[in-house]
């Protein structure tokens, strides 16, 4: 794991490794430092969701870079990897966990998607939440009820 510049970090996943998801999560609070607390838990959900499906159907290291633009609040997450597969979204029970978590990503972010040829490609979701500062991101009791685990 490598940092870059304050805005647009890298926290990358090496193949064959247990992915660092915890680490992965305190990442997300420290490179963007100014979300509240409620924006950050959908970031982090989103991140994690994303990571572990380019880790589990991917290849090679998975590279991945958060970063927030100010009017609106809003978060950029990349999560390149080096394998052909495309994420295949499935109805919510009915598939897979990859499928599941798709789901959540989409209902979680403005946009996603999925961008670059040959082997690589980097799936990219934004989260928004609506505030019209990053300074002034809504800061409002950590959710509980979908994260289980600790960040
Ligand atoms: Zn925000």
């Amino acid at each position: 794991m490598s940092t870059g510049p304050d805005d647009r970090a890298v926290f990358v996943i090496e193949p064959g490794t247990v992915p660092p998801l915890s680490a992965l999560r305190r990442w997300t609070g420290r490179v963007l430092p100014l979300l509240g607390a409620d924006h950050l838990w959908a970031v982090r959900l989103v991140v994690t969701e994303l990571a572990t499906n380019a880790h589990e159907h991917g290849a090679g290291p998975v590279t991945i870079t958060a970063s927030a633009d100010p009017v609106p609040c809003s978060v950029l997450l990349e999560v390149h990897d080096d394998g052909p597969e495309r994420p295949v979204t499935g109805e919510p029970g009915a598939g897979t966990p990859h499928g599941r978590g798709l789901v959540l990503v989409r209902g979680l972010s403005r946009a996603w998607g999925v961008r670059g040829t040959g082997l690589g490609k980097t799936v990219w979701a934004r989260i928004d939440c609506g505030s019209a500062s990053i300074g002034r991101c809504p800061v409002r009791p950590e959710p509980i009820a979908m994260d289980p685990e600790p960040c």
